[in-house]
């Protein structure tokens, strides 16, 4: 059976060394000529199996398996944004994953995010444990790691420190994530342990073992999937729409399945439905002995097996966005393309809600990752687009706003936002989350969610009647009437200016018109203060209240309601009780067990 070459991305936290290994990677040359070297692909390095083979040596026995693949496609552009935005129907289109991790650093917010990511898409992955160059001590030299992981090439302090530094750094947050891990020499099953190769992308210290773990673990995962389908059509995903000179604007594309023939005819996705369009040329980047001049940097090719990185230059090209699913196909299957590409986008095409936020990403795939992330924690997305943010952008969220004030928020990945449309965001108050982390994106938009619906609440409930229980001391009436002027003590509750006071029969006595501590003159009052009022209104006090007597401050039933329901647990217990107090009057006097429920 014939399988096809596994696609590798590269991932984990900036300066971690993503660049720099991708580049060891495919400096990677045997000594001997016929072996090969590695092949430039668009977008794309193919490290043949052969390469591999002689590189690893006497390591390959360590896997205790056949590589039947026929080598290792590596994407170029390292980071999860690549990986993200380059999906196929089911998920990533990377088919395993490198995780590299400065071992002297541990995890940072972006390894984190990219372990998600991983788990989220289920693809495989090994953990590169970069820069053990670093580490105090260390004697690094190119080669393989397990010939200078000794005693004798190793100081016992450089070693020690070594297992500090993976324990710490690589396996315990790996382990707190929920994998199990260890380093590659210990793992039993690869399927079941996440394995780390520790490297040095300065050094080339590892590289032999990070490619040969790599092939491994895509022997194991990928046999059954790794089918090569020589029979189809082939299957892609736009990588990248580009100008360029003499050609017009090109796709830049990976096919993960299949082969594409010039003179074929290219079915892909665009933002109103499927572009179709001839294939003039299927493009490989001339290699450098060849390149005579630098402004031909393409050589035409006849044909492309998967897995492969091609540019394809085609007329009608320049509504194409990046992560689009394509395929390329003879004339008499370009109905049936349609129908397959149809369906590719119409599932992954974010469904929407009535109302929401905006959100707004550089490609499908990242787009779909960051609707999956609010979505699991609850928030609405009325609008989801691929591309920059315009004025118009702005001014339709203006309106969501309106609807309500928490959907006046845009949530965007590594998008640019245009001039105009930041004057915009500013005029109208619009709160913009941007960013190329996805989990901090979200996280900052909860936090965000949050503070916004506290205060909406504080704001509500400082409109509300405060509840409160007073009591008339003795000896304490100063002034009868018009305005009465007594000393109270709040029993229960905070008792503010302008609440009407009523008995506890339910006669109303009066508004409350001033309070007076300790002879100035505050707004609202506590729970055990002893303060003199004035009361507006009909009251005599000595007739109609008297020494000791209780008082109520009045509230209207929907704001009784209101307390109840929605604040209760921002009133302090003895506004708590000051409530229930009159709760249980109100219902004794209206003869209502339901009076304020
Ligand atoms: P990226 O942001 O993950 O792509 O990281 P880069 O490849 O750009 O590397 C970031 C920095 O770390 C650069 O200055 C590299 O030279 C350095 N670097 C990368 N790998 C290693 C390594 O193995 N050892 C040492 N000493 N430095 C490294």
């Amino acid at each position: 059976m014939a399988l096809r070459c596994p696609i590798v991305s590269v991932l984990g936290h900036v300066d971690h060394g993503k660049t720099s290994l991708l580049d060891k990677i495919r400096k990677t040359r045997v000594a001997s000529r016929e072996a090969g070297g590695i092949t430039q692909h668009i977008g794309a390095s193919e490290i043949p199996i052969d390469v591999i083979k002689k590189v690893c040596g006497n390591l390959l026995q360590m896997l205790k398996a056949d590589l039947t693949i026929p080598g290792l496609l590596v994407i170029d552009t390292p980071g999860h944004e690549a990986f993200t935005s380059l999906r196929k129907r089911g998920g990533a289109l990377a088919d395993i994953a490198i995780l590299v991790v400065d071992i002297n650093e541990g995890f940072k917010p972006q390894t984190i995010e990219a372990v998600n990511i991983l788990r989220q898409c289920k693809t495989p992955f090994v953990v590169a444990a970069n820069k053990i160059d670093l580490i105090p001590g260390w004697n690094s030299k190119e080669g393989p790691f397990v010939l200078n992981f000794n005693e004798k090439n190793q100081h016992p302090n450089a070693l020690t420190e070594f297992e500090i530094r993976l324990y710490e750094n690589v396996i315990k947050p790996l382990n707190d994530m929920g994998f199990n891990a260890d380093l590659f020499t210990r793992v039993e099953d690869i399927t079941k342990t996440v394995c780390i190769i520790p490297v040095s992308a300065k050094t080339g210290e590892g590289v032999p073992d990070l490619l040969m773990m790599i092939a491994g673990l895509a022997q194991r995962f990928l046999e059954q999937n790794l089918n090569l389908n020589v029979e189809g059509h082939a299957k892609g995903t736009v990588l990248e729409v580009k100008e360029e000179r003499g050609l017009g604007k090109t796709i830049d594309a990976i096919i993960y399945d299949g082969i594409a023939r010039k003179g074929e005819y290219l079915v892909v996705g665009g933002p109103d439905g499927v572009v179709i369009s001839k294939i003039k040329a299927l493009l490989k980047p001339k290699p450098l002995d060849e390149m005579r001049n630098p402004r031909d940097k393409f050589k035409p090719v006849k044909e492309v097996v998967a897995a492969a990185g091609v540019k394809i230059a085609a007329p009608n090209l320049e509504n194409v966005i990046a992560g689009s699913p394509l395929r390329i196909v003879p004339e008499d299957k370009i109905e049936l393309a349609k129908e397959e590409i149809m369906k590719e986008i119409e599932e992954s095409t974010i469904e929407t809600d009535d109302e929401g936020i905006l959100i707004k990403a550089d490609t499908l795939g990242s787009l779909e990752a960051l609707a999956n992330e609010l979505r699991k924690i609850g928030v609405k997305i009325k609008k989801a687009e691929v591309g920059e943010i315009s004025k118009k952008d702005v001014i339709e969220v203006a309106s969501f706003k309106q609807v309500n004030p928490l959907y006046g928020a845009i949530v965007t990945f590594n998008t640019k936002i245009l001039p105009d449309a930041k004057r915009e965001i500013e005029k109208y108050g619009i709160k913009l989350f941007e960013g190329n982390i996805i989990y901090k994106l979200v996280e900052d938009y909860e936090e965000w969610l949050k503070a916004e619906l506290e205060k909406m609440k504080s704001d509500e409930l400082s409109k509300l009647t405060k509840p409160a229980v007073i009591k008339l001391l003795p000896g304490c009436i100063f002034r009868q009437k018009n305005p009465a002027i007594c000393g109270v003590e709040v029993i229960y509750g905070t008792l503010g200016v302008g609440v009407p006071l009523m008995r506890d029969d339910g006669k109303r006595l009066g508004i409350v018109k001033e309070i007076q501590d300790k002879g100035e003159s505050v707004k609202e009052v506590k729970v055990g203060a002893q303060v003199s009022i004035s009361i507006d209104g009909n009251v005599i006090l000595g007739r109609y209240i008297k020494e000791n007597d209780i008082m109520y401050v009045e509230i209207p039933e929907n704001e009784v309601r209101k307390l109840y329901h929605e604040h209760i647990n921002e009133l302090r217990g003895d506004e708590q009780e000051a409530l229930y107090r009159y709760m249980e009057l109100k219902q004794k006097l209206e003869n209502n067990p339901f009076w304020g429920r």
